[in-house]
C-alpha cells in the first residue's frame, strides 16, 4: 500500500558542487521493501542537471589533481573515521531501501569501508618506476596521472559498498567523480557525499546525480567524462561498454551472473550445506556473488539435496532473509518458480507454500533438484532466493558445464582434495574462485571482477587494478646533456 498521497514525502536531492539541489521536474518513488510503500521521493536528473554536475567536476579537477597525493589520503582517512562512526546509520539506510536484513547491511557495508582503508594508502600506489642508464646518459621515469572526470553507475543490491568499490579509489588518484547510484537506492550516496565534505573534500571532486536511462546517457554521451565504471545487469553493462567505446571513453561495465558451487562426493556434505545456503539465500539472493546453482558430483547428489531442503526450509522470512527489493521484482522471480515445475525440474522446496509476511515483497525459498542445462531456470540469472541443483557424473562434466555458462562472475569447488581444488583453480573459466569458500568476494587490496557475459572491459574493481583504471601511465625519458654527451643521431634511436 502507498503511503496517502497527502502525506508529504521526504525528497532525496542530487549532490552537486558540495551542496544538496532538489530542483523541480522528473522524480522517482522509492520504496521500503519490508512495508511496500513508498517512503521518499527521488530527483530524476536530465541532460541539465548532469551537465551542471560535469562543470563541477571539471572546475575541481585541476586543483585536486594537484593536491599531494598524501593530503588526498589524508581527508580519505578522516573519511574512513566518518564512516566508521556512521556504519549502523549507513546499514540502516541500505536496509530500508533494500530490504537486506540490518546484520547483512553492515556486512556489506564493512566490505565497502574496506575499500576506503585501501584507498588511504595511495601515495604509495601510485609509485612509478625508474631506470637509470636505459640508453647512455638517459633515464626512463613512469608517472601515474588521473585521467579527469570519472563517473559511476551502480546497482540496487549493494548501495554503499559497490558505490565504494569506485569513487574512494577514483578520487585517491586525483580524479574527480559523478556517481548515479541506483534509483531504488539514492540515499546512501548522498550521506557518503555529505561525510566526504565534512573530511574535508573540496566542492565539486564528488557529485552525485539520480535517475533512471536519461541520467546515465546523459553522462555517457557527455564529453567531459573520460571514464565509466559501472555494475549492474549483463544487457545493461553491454550497452554502458558498447556506448563509452564509441564515445571514446575508458570503460569497465561489471555484469550479472549465474554463479555455480560444484560439490564433490568427499566434501564435507555438512559444511557444504550451511555454506551453500548463506550463498544462495543470504541478502535474498540478490547478490551478484549469490550461488544460484549447484552442480552435485555422483554420490554428493542425494544426501546434498536432502541437507539443503532441509535448511532452506528453516529459513525464517523477516528474520534471517529480507524482502526482494520491489513487487515487481518479487514477481519475475516468482514467475520462475512456475516456469521450472513447467519446465520439468523437481520442486523440492515451494516458495508459494510458505508463509509470508502479509506487507512488503517477501518470497520465501525455493529449491530445484534435477534441473538440466536446457532450462530457463538454470539459462537466467534469477536473482532472488531460488536455488537450482544440477546432477553431474563426474568432476569433468560440472567443469565443463561451469565453462560452457556464458556468466563467469564467481563460483565455488567443495571438495576435501587439495589435487581436485587446484584443478578446479586452474581450470575453470571464471574470475573469482572459491574453495570451500561459498562467496568469494576478493577483499579491497585484490581486485573484483568476472569473465566473459559478467564484464565488459580488461580491469577489474578496487584493488591494484583500479588504480591503473583511474590513472593514465606516462613514460618520460629523459637527457641532460653535457660536453661528453653523443650528438643526437638522425636515425630510429637506440640509446645504447
Ligand atoms: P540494472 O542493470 O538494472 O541497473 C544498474 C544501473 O543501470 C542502475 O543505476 C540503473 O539506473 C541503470 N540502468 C538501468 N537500466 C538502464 C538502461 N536501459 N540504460 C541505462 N542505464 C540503465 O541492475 P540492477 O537491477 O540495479 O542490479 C542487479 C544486477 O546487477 C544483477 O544482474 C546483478 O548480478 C548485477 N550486479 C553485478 C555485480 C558485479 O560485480 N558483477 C555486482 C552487483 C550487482
Amino acid at each position: 500500500m502507498n503511503k496517502p498521497a497527502e502525506l508529504k514525502l521526504d525528497t532525496v536531492p542530487v549532490w552537486i558542487n558540495g551542496k544538496a539541489l532538489a530542483p523541480s521536474g522528473r522524480f522517482g518513488e522509492v520504496y521500503n521493501p519490508a512495508t511496500g510503500q513508498v517512503t521518499k521521493k527521488v530527483v530524476f536528473s536530465d541532460a541539465s542537471l548532469v551537465d551542471a554536475a560535469v562543470k563541477a567536476a571539471t572546475a575541481a579537477f585541476p586543483e585536486w589533481r594537484d593536491t599531494p597525493a598524501l593530503r588526498r589520503a589524508r581527508i580519505l582517512q578522516k573519511f574512513l573515521d566518518l564512516l566508521n562512526k556512521n556504519q549502523k546509520a549507513l546499514a540502516a539506510i541500505v536496509s530500508e531501501e533494500h530490504g537486506k536484513t540490518l546484520p547483512d547491511a553492515m556486512g556489506s557495508v564493512q566490505r565497502g569501508i574496506e575499500v576506503v582503508e585501501f584507498a588511504c594508502g595511495i601515495p604509495h600506489l601510485l609509485k612509478g618506476e625508474y631506470s637509470e642508464n636505459v640508453g647512455t646518459q638517459v633515464d626512463t621515469h613512469t608517472i601515474r596521472q588521473p585521467v579527469g572526470v570519472c563517473a559511476g553507475i551502480t546497482p540496487f543490491n549493494f548501495p554503499v559498498m559497490v558505490p565504494l568499490w569506485m569513487f574512494p579509489m577514483a578520487i585517491a588518484c586525483g580524479n574527480s567523480f559523478i556517481l548515479k547510484p541506483s534509483e531504488k537506492v539514492p540515499s546512501a550516496s548522498v550521506r557518503m557525499a555529505e561525510l566526504l565534505k565534512e573530511a574535508g573534500l573540496p566542492d565539486g571532486v564528488l557529485n552525485v546525480v539520480h535517475g533512471d536511462k536519461v541520467a546515465v546517457d546523459s553522462l555517457l554521451l557527455h564529453e567531459g567524462i573520460k571514464a565509466v565504471s559501472f555494475v549492474g545487469s549483463t544487457p545493461i553493462a553491454k550497452y554502458i561498454y558498447e556506448t563509452c567505446a564509441k564515445t571514446g571513453k575508458r570503460v569497465q561495465a561489471l555484469g550479472g551472473a549465474k554463479n555455480h558451487a560444484v560439490v564433490l562426493p568427499d566434501a564435507d556434505l555438512e559444511f557444504a550445506a550451511d555454506a551453500l545456503i548463506g550463498a544462495a539465500y543470504g541478502s535474498a539472493g540478490e547478490r551478484c556473488m549469490a550461488i544460484s546453482a549447484v552442480v552435485a558430483v555422483g554420490a554428493a547428489a542425494d544426501p546434498l539435496v536432502r541437507l539443503l531442503e532441509k535448511k532452506a526450509k528453516a529459513i525464517k522470512l523477516g528474520v534471517d532473509m529480507g524482502p526482494l527489493v520491489t513487487g515487481q521484482h518479487r514477481e519475475k522471480v516468482a514467475s520462475y518458480i512456475e516456469k521450472g515445475v513447467k519446465e520439468g525440474a523437481k520442486l523440492v522446496v515451494d516458495a508459494r507454500i510458505q508463509q509470508v509476511p502479509k506487507e512488503g515483497f517477501y518470497l520465501g525459498t525455493s529449491l530445484f533438484d534435477h534441473v538440466t542445462p536446457q532450462m530457463e531456470v538454470y539459462k537466467n540469472e534469477i536473482f532472488g532466493p531460488v536455488l537450482i541443483v544440477l546432477r553431474v557424473n563426474s568432476m569433468e562434466e560440472a567443469i565443463a558445464l561451469v565453462n560452457r555458462n556464458p556468466y563467469a562472475n564467481g563460483t565455488a569447488i567443495f571438495t576435501e582434495s587439495g589435487g581436485a581444488a587446484r584443478r578446479f583453480a586452474a581450470e575453470i573459466q571464471v574470475g573469482m574462485v572459491g574453495i570451500n569458500v561459498p562467496i568469494p568476494v576478493p577483499v579491497a587490496f585484490y581486485s573484483f571482477g568476472g569473465w566473459k557475459s559478467s564484464l565488459f572491459g580488461d580491469l577489474h574493481v578496487h584493488g591494484t587494478e583500479a588504480v591503473k583504471f583511474y590513472t593514465r601511465t606516462k613514460a618520460v625519458t629523459t637527457r641532460w646533456p653535457h660536453q661528453d654527451t653523443p650528438a643526437p643521431g638522425f636515425n630510429m634511436p637506440t640509446l645504447g
